[in-house]
């Protein structure tokens, strides 16, 4: 069966060093396509990392760059991997947002470019605002999702009231031509999480990051089952695996060993959906890019 990974980072950061290596791989390109290689993940989408801000502090679209600065003309990553522009929405001010919706527009215009990624909690800024409006009409005009960052957030200064999943029921209402993917399933907020999905037509979920380092499936079965238990209870209530799509967040977990706990966590009869047909159909550029 084919894979796509729909949620990874692809960043030359020190943190993401580190955090490889906690789960038994390598920050680098050739580690991770030969992992592809090895699990057939036949395309990723990467999400945006960087500050977000340039040399002014004004607003940057964060993009990817483990294959060197990234340079569009000619594309220097590999072509398997796609990304959605990250938005630093803390830098936006009314005199700087006009100057960077263009720096988005640069990117959407190629093709590895596939959607756009928020990250309300981190920029203590609701969905809701205003300041995010120009950002979903782009991604409406250019037909590509907005991924937010929901649930919980991997430092204490960010606030997880803005990354809550019941926010991203009001932007949902007010773009119903927009798809929004709720990354990490907004967990531990799941119950929330799959409310937003199951009434939105336009809501989707992401399973990235739910677990992170190296470790077995088994034991992670065995440890956490009531967290899994709870998280079957809810996709079984969802009851629509079309709006499911498997996600690693490599480089913070063992890709292997990951895979092995979403095929177990999803029924098998949902997995070519869950593994591959949902990320394509939402992500539709992924088409062009041969994914
Ligand atoms: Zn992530």
């Amino acid at each position: 069966m084919k894979i796509i990974d729909s949620h990874i980072h692809f960043a030359n950061r020190e943190g993401f060093y580190r955090a490889a290596q906690a789960a038994g791989h390598e920050n680098t390109v050739e580690h991770l396509l030969d992992v592809f290689e090895k699990e057939n993940i036949v395309g990723a989408i990467a999400m945006g990392s960087g500050s977000g801000r340039d040399d002014k502090g004004e607003c940057l679209p964060m993009t990817l760059d483990l294959a060197g600065t990234l340079s569009l003309e000619p594309y220097n990553q590999p072509g398997n991997i796609a990304y959605c522009c990250g938005l630093t929405s803390s830098a936006l001010t009314p005199e700087n947002t006009r100057r960077a919706v263009e720096r988005f527009e640069e990117h959407l215009r190629h093709p590895n470019c596939v959607g756009l990624k928020l990250y309300p909690g981190y920029n203590h800024i609701y969905l809701s605002d205003p300041v995010h409006y120009p950002f979903y009409e782009l991604a409406q005009q250019y037909q590509v999702p907005v991924v937010i960052h929901t649930g919980d957030t991997a430092t204490s200064t960010a606030l997880v009231k803005y990354s809550h999943p019941l926010t991203v029921d009001e932007v949902a209402v007010a773009f119903p031509k927009v798809n929004f993917v709720m990354a990490h399933y907004g967990n531990p907020w799941i119950v929330d999480a799959t409310e937003v999905a199951k009434k939105n037509p336009n809501v989707f979920l992401d399973l990235s990051g739910l677990a992170e380092g190296n470790f077995t499936a088994d034991w992670f079965w065995e440890t956490y089952s009531g967290y899994l238990q709870h998280l079957q209870t809810w996709l079984t209530y969802l009851g629509d695996y079309n709006k499911v799509l498997y996600g690693s967040d490599w480089p913070l977990v063992n890709i292997p060993t990951y895979l092995e706990i979403i095929r177990r966590l999803i029924p098998s009869q949902h997995h070519e959906r869950v593994f591959y047909q949902n990320a394509k159909e939402l992500f539709s550029r992924l088409e062009a890019l041969g994914i």
